[in-house]
């Protein structure tokens, strides 16, 4: 069996490794990247406030394994049976896409002109740019309440007592948390001397964030408003969801399409187990569920669907404090969490427990593995007649 992957993040690596290891040159297996390095984007918060950078060649990562390293930007995906990168054309018998995210440009105008986001070369430039603006104690403006923007202003703030941050987001901050896990992320920011503002932005301007009724300057922006999927899979004819992810079924097989599996942030569940967040808290599963399930399709045997649950939110406040709050079974927040040192512990371990993962697999050691709901999960064809109805 030929296999292709698209992608070196999260999703993409575990998948190629797991698979080369567990079927031992028995089938061949391709792993496509635009970029030569793997990303640690759950870092990348902080790369923005001064760390260095967080990468790593993925030649090394897949030294031994006897995956074919191929670096270039896949232009088109003929679901017949090839990918295009440029000129270049590659057959597959199947296909894994994995090919991520990145920060919504253009949902607000003025986005992508005037903010920095957390995607890695953005990330890298802020970095370069605030010790200047913190020196003249000037002011940035993370926009977003959700995990991205949280933990970026925590970051910068704690990384540059100068500047003065502001983090502004719509709706309420940590929603998603018990009572506990909000009042401690408030009393957190609070302490980092993060300013804490309501409002929907229209749009950006050079220096200000437009509010419906007002306006905020800044010095630099920080837009983290949401990440969405590749346009490639919608041009490529995949069917879609409205952040542009491939609906895939239980099997995480592209809607229509039998050899083509998505997984990571570009795949969207149609009735997933429980919902399915973009994260590397998913992308691992879903990256370890296709390597198996192809490598039992390549001796002819079929498997289950993917099964997944969610068991915790993990967020850092800068260095020196996190949060970390565990869902209950029906993915209720329960109303005690991890904060403070041993939240930013945690939340460190959680971070270096990736990184040694990934060097396992290289190494043939599976050691990964999730919660599930262990519900018997309704078989694919069910699951698309009910998306149709
Ligand atoms: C600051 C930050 C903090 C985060 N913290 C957490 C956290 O604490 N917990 C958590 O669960 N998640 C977190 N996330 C989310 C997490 O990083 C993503 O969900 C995860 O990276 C998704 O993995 P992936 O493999 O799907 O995609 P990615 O890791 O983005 O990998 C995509 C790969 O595809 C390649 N690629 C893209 N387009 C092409 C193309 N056309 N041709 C060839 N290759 C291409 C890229 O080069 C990359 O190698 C965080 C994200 C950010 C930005």
């Amino acid at each position: 069996m030929r296999v292709v992957i698209l992608g070196g993040g999260y999703a993409g690596l575990i998948c190629a490794l797991r698979l080369a290891r567990r079927t031992r040159g028995q089938v061949a297996v391709t792993l496509v990247s635009a970029s030569p390095w793997f990303v640690e984007r759950i870092r990348l918060h902080e790369r923005a406030a001064g760390s260095e950078p967080v990468k790593r060649e993925l030649a090394e990562m897949v030294a031994g394994t006897g995956i074919t390293l191929k670096i270039g930007r896949v232009t088109r995906i003929d679901p017949r049976g090839e990918i295009l990168l440029g000129d270049e054309r590659l057959p597959f018998e199947q296909l894994v896409v994995a090919l991520g995210s990145h920060v919504d440009l253009d949902g607000v105008p003025g986005v992508r002109e005037h903010a920095f986001t957390l995607d890695a070369a953005s990330a890298a430039s802020l970095s370069e740019r605030l010790p200047a603006i913190a020196a003249r104690r000037g002011r940035v403006v993370v926009v977003g309440g959700g995990l991205t923007g949280i933990e970026g202003a925590s970051e910068l703030a704690e990384a540059h007592p100068g500047l003065q941050v502001t983090l502004l987001y719509a709706g309420e901050l940590g929603g998603n948390y018990s009572e506990a896990g909000r009042e401690h992320l408030r009393r957190s920011l609070n302490r980092l001397g993060v300013t804490l503002e309501q409002g929907r932005v229209k749009r950006l301007q050079a220096g200000s964030v437009e509010l419906e009724e007002r306006s905020v300057p800044f010095d630099a922006c920080l837009w983290a408003g949401g990440f969405v999927a590749p346009e490639l899979l919608r041009q490529s004819g995949l069917s879609v969801n409205a952040r542009g992810q491939a609906l895939v079924d239980a099997y995480l097989r592209a809607l229509g399409h039998e050899n083509i599996h998505v997984i990571g942030d570009a795949a969207a569940p149609v009735a997933p187990p429980s919902p399915m967040l973009m994260g590397c808290k998913t992308a691992l599963p879903m990256g370890v569920y296709v390597a198996e399930r192809l490598s039992r399709l390549s001796r002819g045997q079929d498997s289950e669907p993917f099964d997944y649950l969610d068991t915790a939110f993990c967020i850092s406040l800068g260095r020196r404090d996190g949060l970390v709050q565990p869902y209950r079974q029906d993915g209720s927040p329960t109303g005690w969490v991890f904060r403070g040192r041993l939240g930013a512990w945690l939340k460190e371990a959680i971070c270096l427990g990736v990184s040694w993962t990934l060097a396992a697999e290289r190494k043939g050691l599976h050691f990964f593995a999730w919660r599930k709901t262990g519900r018997k999960l309704s078989p694919p064809a069910a699951q698309e007649r009910r998306l149709a109805a």
